[in-house]
């Protein structure tokens, strides 16, 4: 099994100062930005070529990010890979030993299948596995919405918020991934 990069999550203190360094020392803008309250969280999507930078800013102390910005500061947080059959691939892993923090797959953004893999598993790293919803005729929503919006950077989700918008569309993983 192949797994690609989806996107990688960092928990960021300041966002301003965050942007200024992606935006002007690297030359790469926020395509999406998304907003789930229930968790104390909004996140920024960065388009890097194939796959995205998620800048995961804290909007309360006690949400997820707010405990783990507290607790460790910024960072790194987790990394998303995508695959072809996440319950083959979480079998995988736990065949292996690993500790599951989602022994089985639950519904994340778009219809995608979400599980994530605990850090003490997978060398200290926060590990999401995603597979994406394949649509009614077997066409790919990421290709589809390529072909749509060549030069949006988060897929099926930016195709259908505007940079820079919260609210609608929100990505439901937060609300369920950042538990540690
Ligand atoms: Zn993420």
């Amino acid at each position: 099994m192949k797994a690609i990069l989806d996107h990688v999550g960092i928990a960021v203190g300041d966002l301003g100062e965050a942007l200024d360094f992606y935006r002007e020392a690297l030359g790469i803008e926020v395509e999406a930005t998304e907003e789930v309250p229930s968790q104390g969280v909004r996140a920024h999507f960065l388009r890097v070529g194939s796959a995205s930078l998620e800048l995961l800013e804290a909007t309360s102390e006690s949400g997820p990010i707010g405990r783990y910005l507290a607790r460790r500061g910024p960072g790194l947080h987790h990394l998303t890979l995508r695959v072809d059959d996440i319950r083959a691939a979480l079998r995988a892993v736990a065949a292996r030993g690993a500790k599951l923090i989602d022994t089985e797959p639950r519904e994340g953004a778009e219809g995608a299948l979400v599980a994530f893999i605990h850090p003490s598993s997978a060398h200290g790293v926060l590990v999401e596995l995603k597979q994406e919803r394949a649509r009614p005729d077997g066409r790919d929503l990421r290709a589809d919405s390529r072909e749509l919006a060549p030069q949006n950077a988060n897929g099926v989700r930016a195709a259908e918020q505007a940079p820079g918008t919260v609210g609608a569309g929100a990505d439901p993983e937060p609300a369920t991934g950042w538990r540690r």
